[in-house]
C-alpha cells in the first residue's frame, strides 16, 4: 500500500511533467508514439487492479496527443477519474493551472 502510493506519486509526475513538455502541435510519429508509451504503461503498471482500471478508462477516453494542452487537460481528466475513485479533491484541469503545478512552477 505504501509502494503504491509513491510508484502512483511518482508516476503521475513522470506523465504530467512528461506532458507539460510534449510538442505544442506534435507531428504523427510524435503522436504515435505518445500513444504507444500510455497504452504501454496502461498494460505494464506494476498495480493489478490499477492497470484494469486504467486500461478500461483509456479505452473509453482515447488519448489526445496532437499537442500538449490537449495531453495535459486529458492527462488531468484521467487523473481525476483515478481521485474520485479514491475520494481525493478533484484538480482543475486548466492550462495555466496545470502549467503552474508541472512545468513552470508558482509565481515568486
Ligand atoms: P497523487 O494522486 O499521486 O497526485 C500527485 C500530485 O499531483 C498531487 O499532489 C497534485 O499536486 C497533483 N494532481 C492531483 N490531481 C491531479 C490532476 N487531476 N491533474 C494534474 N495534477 C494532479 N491507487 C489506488 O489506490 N487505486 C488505483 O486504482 C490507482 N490507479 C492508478 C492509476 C494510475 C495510472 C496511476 C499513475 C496511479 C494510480 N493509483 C491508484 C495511485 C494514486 O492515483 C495516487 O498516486 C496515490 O494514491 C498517491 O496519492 P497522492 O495523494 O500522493 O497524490
Amino acid at each position: 500500500p505504501a509502494d503504491n502510493e509513491l510508484l502512483g506519486r511518482s508516476t503521475w509526475t513522470f506523465l504530467h511533467t512528461t506532458a507539460s513538455y510534449y510538442p505544442l502541435k506534435a507531428n504523427e510519429r510524435q503522436q504515435i508514439q505518445m500513444k504507444n508509451l500510455l497504452e504501454s504503461l496502461s498494460i505494464f503498471y506494476p498495480c493489478n487492479w490499477c492497470s484494469k482500471d486504467f486500461q478500461k478508462d483509456i479505452i473509453k477516453n482515447p488519448p489526445i496527443v496532437n499537442g500538449r494542452e490537449n495531453l495535459m487537460k486529458w492527462l488531468c481528466e484521467r487523473h481525476n477519474e483515478v481521485n474520485r475513485k479514491l475520494q481525493k479533491p478533484e484538480f482543475i484541469c486548466e492550462t495555466k493551472i496545470l502549467d503552474q503545478r508541472w512545468k513552470d512552477g508558482p509565481e515568486d
